[in-house]
């Protein structure tokens, strides 16, 4: 097959999933495989022309944008290798969340957690630190253990085990390290999960706050404003009243003996099964993290900013939680979090609303969501990611010429 070669300029327009970002590079491809993707690198870097990855688009920040070469890799796609004994998967770049599902089942494995939806790139979700919810475990990023990246001269790096900064760094990179053309990551056994649905008060949701982080695999809730709220996010109400309640959902693991669909009504089945939720494209997301024992404060204060300050407010406040780990740019470097999210509607001018969300988390340490708005300035990084410094050091070394950077990502990272 003939080696691709850079033609241009493009004419299409790139959009991501929610619509609030969009731009026109001057080169497109899609490669094939690893060899295509080197070759279009190397010659973009020839040409002084920066090169971005699309994953699935959706992020909300601007993190794909690229004047010069957008690579989408949606062929790089599937699960390679899965390893029971050593509870490992390797997959394509291209490997949507939900790709993983059934051959890991069929290997009586499946991954430790996930988000709300199972559309995402692995490479996307993982550049961003993408998590679930549960103190026990962490982000998709955490839980990648190697990684085949190529790198802005055109050539391959192994990253694994035994280069523990260079992991750390390569597992929330926002796409600045490189193309990543594989990853390899730690699983589990297979398990299923009792799902309970439900809506409780804010101040019994408060009053057993610890209790509900420690004793559930999951414990999340949606605190709504609204009689509106749960419709924007396909929640039920049941014709119960919903305004300032919060629909708290909690998984836990069940054993074999446990049937599909207890004799409750409650779901029963495959995890892979119940952790997607169905989203419209009707919201603009910001979300920020804070150490996980100042959650409730920084949830009381959420509220109250919401009540006062945006009394028409329909947009749910979404919390929940996620381990430790150790990714040099990860939200929860060295921490457990409390997450916080809050959305804007399209087509309105929600920026002071969420300028004002982001000073009041900023006071309790926040740090931020990568493919969610924010507000993060050098200052705040610096003083929030205690590794910032030597991942811009393991960029500038790897990519000195910033082929990987972009106009959203330069302020913070050149
Ligand atoms: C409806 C909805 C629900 C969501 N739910 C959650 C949730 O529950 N939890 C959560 O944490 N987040 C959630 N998100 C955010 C989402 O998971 C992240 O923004 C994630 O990055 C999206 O993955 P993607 O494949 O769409 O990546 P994109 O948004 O396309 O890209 C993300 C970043 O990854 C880079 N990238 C992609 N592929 C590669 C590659 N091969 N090599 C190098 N860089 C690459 C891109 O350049 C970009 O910088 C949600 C978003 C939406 C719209």
């Amino acid at each position: 097959m003939a080696a691709p070669v850079l033609e241009g300029p493009s004419t299409s327009t790139w959009t991501n999933w929610v619509g609030n970002q969009s731009f026109t590079p001057t080169f497109g491809a899609a490669p094939l495989d690893e060899q295509e993707v080197a070759t279009l690198v190397r010659q973009a870097a020839e040409r002084g022309v920066g090169v971005r990855v699309a994953g699935a688009g959706h992020s909300f920040t601007p993190v794909v944008e690229t004047s010069g070469l957008l690579l989408d890799l949606a062929a790089m796609r599937g699960v390679l290798h899965t390893d029971p004994v050593n509870k490992r998967a390797t997959a394509l770049p291209g490997t949507r969340v939900r790709d993983f599902y059934e051959p890991l089942w069929d290997a009586g494995l499946a991954l430790r957690n996930q988000g709300d939806i199972d559309t995402q790139h692995i490479a996307g979700a993982v550049a961003t630190a993408t998590h679930g919810s549960g103190t026990r475990f962490t982000s998709l990023s955490g839980v990648v253990r190697g990684m085949r990246i190529v790198t802005a001269t055109g050539e391959v790096l192994d990253v694994g085990e035994d280069d523990p900064d260079l992991l750390r760094a390569a597992q929330v990179s926002v796409g600045m390290l490189g193309v990543v053309t594989q990853l390899e990551l730690d699983v589990t056994d297979a398990y299923r999960l009792r799902e309970q649905v439900g809506l409780r008060s804010w101040q019994d949701v408060m009053e057993r706050w610890n209790d509900l982080v420690a004793d559930h695999r999951h414990f999340g809730f949606f605190w709504l404003p609204s009689e509106e709220s749960g419709a924007l996010y396909n929640l039920q109400g049941h014709g119960q009243r919903m305004t300032d309640q919060c629909y708290v959902k909690v998984y836990d693991e069940v054993g074999p003996d446990v049937p599909d669909d207890d004799t409750e009504g409650r779901r029963v089945d495959r995890c892979y099964r119940i952790f997607p939720m169905v989203y419209d494209r009707n919201f603009h997301e910001l979300e920020y993290f804070v150490p996980l024992e100042h959650g409730p404060q920084a949830l009381e204060a959420m509220r109250e900013l919401m009540l006062s300050s945006l009394p028409d407010s329909v947009y749910p406040l979404e919390v929940r939680t996620v381990g430790a780990d150790d990714a040099f740019l990860s939200p929860q470097y060295g921490t457990a979090t409390t997450v916080i999210s809050v959305s804007g509607k399209p087509g309105t001018d929600y920026w002071s609303y969420l300028r004002s969300v982001d000073a009041l988390l900023s006071d309790f340490g926040a740090r931020v969501h990568w493919g969610k708005l924010h507000f993060l300035t050098p200052e705040r990084l610096h003083a929030l990611y205690p590794r910032a410094d030597d991942f811009i050091a393991l960029r500038r070394e790897l990519d000195p010429e910033g082929v990987f950077l972009n106009d959203h990502l330069r302020p913070l990272f050149a």
